[in-house]
């Protein structure tokens, strides 16, 4: 019979107990004692879950924050004094840059090696490994996705390394390592530098521990080669990895015959149950080929909600094809136990409308019929904006009353008119406010949305959100993902009320504010019945009717956000051609309008030197961007290009509590504005202020001003 493990598993708890012991910490409201064995009964709690369901699991799965971050502390990269000193590097005041993990809406903080001539690596044995079977980042995805290191020392660095996490296993029985970077497009240098460290770590022959390497998010290439290295267990993604099990099972039958072989098919990113049947006939041929097999999820659990317990607004129906996180360790069980009842296979809910005009969509429907700069001068004369204009990005702090307001209608504690007169006072504040500091482009604030793409998921049908079906993207920081399960359409609009209401308090121009298809599709499950470019051309043109019915109330801008563009880029370069047509075309057939609507998008940690023609295909006319945390990159990807559209440089760090200075704001404009025509050229944040505290973002804003005006006196 078949053996179960699983890995991952969510931190986050149940009821999002991770976040609160850890915010309680930050506002005072617990000592270190207290969230050290919070957060242990949290993973106790893990434990007894996977106990429930598997054969085995691994441990140490915990982080007070971030477990690349953990990690570069255990390898002597950082060293914390305290816990304070813990959180300041991990959101203070120069904290690391955080940037996207693989493919996923989870995000990383980057260990920073640009101040390390050469490897000074060692086991900072203060901060405790816990269990029989520690989770850890392999050593080639930690030193991969670290940043500073020079191509030429990467080598030293890696065997450096390789010594290192020897010493560390040396006292386990068994020992989890992720190599997610094992999928990655690697040369053949690197695969040899990964053959080195792991010669290294398994060289000392007194050394006993099993090590199991886990990879996931697409296949493996080098597969030969990864079977080869002298540990115990190989994990690979049969969901994700497209070639993984078409390859494994061409290489004959004797590849695996000294290794367990860790066989990922119960769908670790994506909620969609996993067909039982399928897996078991193919686990049957896979048993014939390894020492041993033993089937685990493909990618970590983490990017799924807790359960599905609980969610009365889901229909049985739906409900029936769903597995979170939970539900996931018991499919595994299930194909241990070979029971086949519980799958079907799942067709969406159709909308005959939306997918003829989908099919009826030709190549004019995704170009604009006037280029940028013509639009430009459209623009201009309608908009009469000064030079270097400032803005925000969309949204203002969710204060206690904003959220109580929403929590009130949605419980039913108010009625719908309270509800929309309290939204209307907080647009109102938030109108005084930007007038009173001196903005130049206004945006509502956004009190009545929870979350940029929960909002129009609730709006749109084929689209489920849940109650409690929160993940988390970094730190202690959360959403709801929903469900893209059916044909989306938009049964009347979204969110011209309030933007309309806004606009008709200030002569100033408001933003209207939507989120891109791509955005939806990342930050959400989508269904895998139809192709995923229906999906986004479904979704591209529901936004498009948004702004059409925008540019009937007077609303002359409008930002289509696409933050996570960047996040579904495939990790592979082959793939990403297939990818960027369709996302591309998708922002394009959104945004086709009339050109007097100057549109804008805004897009987060994007890496833009990456893709910078591909964001230069999408046709708005403002980006705004992040960029105070990763500084010069992203001017220097500018510089290459022949950059025709305005944009916006993030000049303050809205992820850190931190307030920037106008001497900050000073520096990154001018350094900015050495690439940037300053024709070109808007100021704002790098992100929207959701999370923020109204002191420090009025202080932030206002020192944004004097910032441009320091930069617009000093001509
Ligand atoms: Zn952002």
């Amino acid at each position: 019979m078949v053996k179960t493990y699983a890995y991952g598993f969510p931190r986050i708890g149940k009821n999002r107990e991770y976040k609160k012991i850890i915010e309680d910490f930050w506002k005072g409201n617990k000592d270190q004692d207290e969230l050290i064995s919070d957060t242990l009964k949290l993973e106790k709690q893990t434990i007894d879950t996977y106990k429930g369901n598997v054969d085995n699991y691994p441990t140490n799965e915990m982080t007070l924050y971030d477990k690349m971050f953990d990690m570069a502390i255990l390898l002597g990269r950082y060293e914390p004094f305290n816990l304070e000193h813990y959180y300041d590097l991990c959101r203070g005041r120069g904290c690391l840059e955080m940037t996207k993990w693989f493919n996923t809406n989870y995000h990383y903080l980057v260990p920073d090696f640009s101040d390390w001539d050469e490897p000074k690596f060692y086991y900072q044995t203060r901060f405790k490994i816990t269990g029989e079977n520690p989770h850890l980042i392999g050593p080639f995805t930690f030193l991969k996705l670290s940043k500073g290191i020079p191509k030429d020392k990467f080598e030293e660095f890696a065997l450096k390394l390789a010594k290192i996490y020897q010493i560390i296993m040396d006292d386990f029985y068994m020992v989890h390592l992720d190599e997610p970077a094992f999928v990655m497009d690697l040369s053949d240098e690197e695969i040899e530098c990964i053959k080195k460290m792991y010669k290294i770590m398994t060289s000392d022959s007194r050394l006993k521990t099993k090590i199991n390497v886990f990879t996931y998010y697409e296949d493996v290439e080098w597969l030969r080669e990864l079977f080869e290295l002298p540990v115990n267990g190989i994990g690979l993604d049969f969901v994700n990895g497209r070639n993984n099990l078409r390859n494994v099972l061409s290489m004959g039958s004797s590849i695996l015959k000294d290794k367990t072989l860790y066989a990922g098919f119960v769908d670790g990113i994506n909620v969609w149950k996993t067909d039982i049947r399928y897996v078991s006939i193919h686990l049957d041929y896979l048993e014939k080929m390894a020492k041993e097999v033993v089937v685990t999820n493909a990618g970590p659990l983490y990017h799924l909600p807790v359960t599905t317990e609980g969610e009365e607004n889901i229909s049985t129906e739906l409900k029936n094809h769903l597995s979170f996180a939970t539900e996931k360790l018991v499919e595994l069980s299930d194909i241990k136990n070979k029971d086949y009842s519980k799958y079907e296979k799942y067709n969406g809910q159709s909308n005959n409308k939306v997918s003829d005009r989908v099919d009826n969509l030709t190549d004019e429907d995704f170009v604009k019929e006037v280029g940028v700069e013509e639009r430009r001068e459209i623009q201009d004369g309608i908009l009469n904006l000064p030079e270097l204009p400032t803005t925000t990005i969309g949204s203002f702090p969710q204060t206690k009353e904003v959220r109580v307001n929403r929590l009130h209608h949605k419980k039913g504690k108010i009625d719908i008119g309270e509800y929309s007169s309290k939204v209307s006072d907080f647009i109102k504040e938030n109108i005084d406010i930007q007038e009173d500091i001196g903005m130049d482009v206004l945006v509502h604030g956004e009190p009545e949305r929870s979350d940029m793409v929960e909002h129009f998921c609730q709006r749109l049908d084929g689209m489920q959100s849940t109650d409690n079906g929160w993940i988390i993207s970094y730190g202690t920081r959360v959403y709801r993902p929903s469900i893209i399960h059916g044909d989306v359409y938009r049964p009347k609009e979204m969110t011209i009320y309030e933007i309309e209401y806004a606009q008709s308090l200030t002569d100033k121009p408001v933003k209207g504010m939507l989120t891109g298809a791509v955005t939806i599709m990342a930050w959400d499950y989508v269904r895998k019945d139809i192709p995923i470019e229906k999906v986004a051309y479904q979704i591209g043109l529901c936004l498009q009717d948004e702004i059409r019915d925008y540019e009937v109330t007077g609303i002359r801008m409008v930002q289509v956000d696409e933050p996570a563009f960047r996040e579904l880029v495939p990790i592979k370069k082959r793939y990403h051609k297939e990818y960027f047509d369709w996302a591309i075309k998708s922002y394009n057939l959104s945004t086709n309008t009339n050109p007097e609507t100057q549109i804008h998008c805004h897009m987060c940690y994007s890496e833009f030197n990456e893709i910078v023609n591909e964001i230069n295909q999408l046709d708005f006319d403002v980006v705004s961007i992040e960029c105070s945390r990763s500084g010069g990159e992203i001017i220097e990807a500018f510089e290459k290009i022949d950059f025709k559209r305005q944009i916006g440089l993030g000049v303050w760090d809205i992820h850190s509590p931190a307030i920037p200075t106008k001497d900050d704001m000073v520096k990154i404009l001018k350094r900015a504005l050495r690439v940037i025509p300053r024709r070109q050229f808007w100021i704002n944040p790098d992100c929207g202020l959701k999370t923020r505290g109204w002191e420090e973002t009025k202080t932030s804003m206002k020192n944004m001003v004097e910032a441009r005006k320091v930069i617009i006196n000093e001509e």
